[in-house]
């Protein structure tokens, strides 16, 4: 082997304590870790190396040699290091079991669950109002077709671990603090997956998995809010080894409009009436979320009097349907022609209140 500062790899000083050492390795084992990098080959000589650093770190007779006489002490000892990850998980299975306790066999045997995604999706007020149809492109991990998810090459079948007989955990009993435990670990065969493939499918490169932009239709219920979340069940990333797939979350977000508001189900618009039609009464045409609809007005309508066509907002799905309110704004005319001003000022001379 050649030379190495086992204090640098582990990015520590050389007075550093047991503990600082063992909380150096702990954190680039969690990098480096051939689980978190499937299939990157500079990782995985990282964790060697890191490993390496700290099996003779942490070991005073180890430590002592190579403070002493550097690699030529450790040599004497026979001191190999780690030539296999399989030999690391089973030296130091303590401290993966602490590193990435329950959840890390959980995660690792079995079928297991995608994950759910989310996508942003800005829609316009009328689409919210109305209720729409939209499609969406989700970037997402699909179930291989070539193997089916499995990961083996396609007239072959994944085998079962022989070492741990497809548990992907192997239990031993250990020693602490003057009692003994069972530790399990992750099998380091199978590397905790319970089964072996040994020809990896070609198009997933054993994954089980590949990446897909799909086009979906989301449905938008009528009557949506401001960052509703929609929930499309299963529409998330493949699961691995048979497991179901996760959800795919929908985040609504409504651009305004230049005319509506909302009220909850009621829609709010505003529509100018011309100071005779609000004296005598008429009728003015109103836009409406459906087109426009013709509004009475009322013989003495006032500015900012709020009128009530009902039923003609937000229908929802279920529950009762909302309302349109109009705020009617009195105009006046800025001009007049002579016939008008004479109407006008007769009309001014009667004083009217
Ligand atoms: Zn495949
Ligand atoms: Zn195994």
């Amino acid at each position: 082997m050649p030379a190495q500062d086992y204090y640098e790899i582990l990015g520590v000083s050389s007075s550093a304590t047991d503990e600082e050492i063992k909380k150096a390795y702990r954190k680039l084992a969690m990098k480096y870790h051939p689980d978190k990098n499937p299939g990157d080959k500079a990782a995985e000589e990282k964790f060697k190396e890191i490993s390496t650093a700290y099996e003779v770190l942490s070991d005073p007779e180890k430590r002592r040699a190579y403070d002493q006489r550097g690699q030529a002490g450790l040599d004497d000892l026979g001191f190999q290091g780690f030539t296999d990850t399989s030999d690391i998980f089973s030296h130091f299975g303590d401290i993966f079991a602490d590193l990435f306790g329950p959840r890390f066999h959980q995660e690792q045997v079995g079928p297991r669950r995608g994950a759910d995604l989310r996508v942003d999706l800005s829609i316009t007020f009328l689409e919210a109002a109305l209720g729409a149809e939209k499609q969406i492109q989700v970037p997402r991990a699909e179930t291989c077709l070539s193997c089916g998810g499995t990961g083996a090459k396609a007239g072959t079948v994944p085998q079962t671990c022989p070492q741990c007989n497809g548990t992907g955990l192997l239990s031993r009993q250990a020693q602490r603090q003057g009692g003994f435990f069972s530790i399990s670990t992750p099998c380091p065969t199978c590397r905790g997956a319970g089964q072996i493939i040994a020809e990896p499918c070609l198009t997933c490169r054993g994954e089980g998995t590949v990446a897909q932009t799909r086009r979906l239709a989301v449905k938008i219920p009528a009557g949506v809010d401001e960052g509703a979340m929609l929930r499309l069940k299963g529409e998330g990333e493949a699961g691995a080894k048979g497991g179901p797939a996760g959800d795919l979350f929908v985040v609504i977000h409504i651009q305004p409009h230049p005319i509506f508001e909302r009220q909850g189900n009621d829609i709010l618009a505003k529509a100018r009436v011309n100071f005779t039609t609000a004296a005598l009464g008429g009728e003015i045409k109103v836009p409406t979320i459906r087109g426009s609809a013709i509004l009475k007005i009322p013989r003495g309508t006032q500015s900012d009097q709020v009128f009530r066509l009902a039923g003609q907002g937000i229908k929802p799905a279920s529950g009762k349907a909302g309302d349109q309110l109009v705020r009617v704004m009195i105009t006046v005319p800025k001009t007049l022609t002579t016939r008008q001003e004479e109407l006008l000022k007769e009309l001014a001379r009667l004083k009217v209140e």
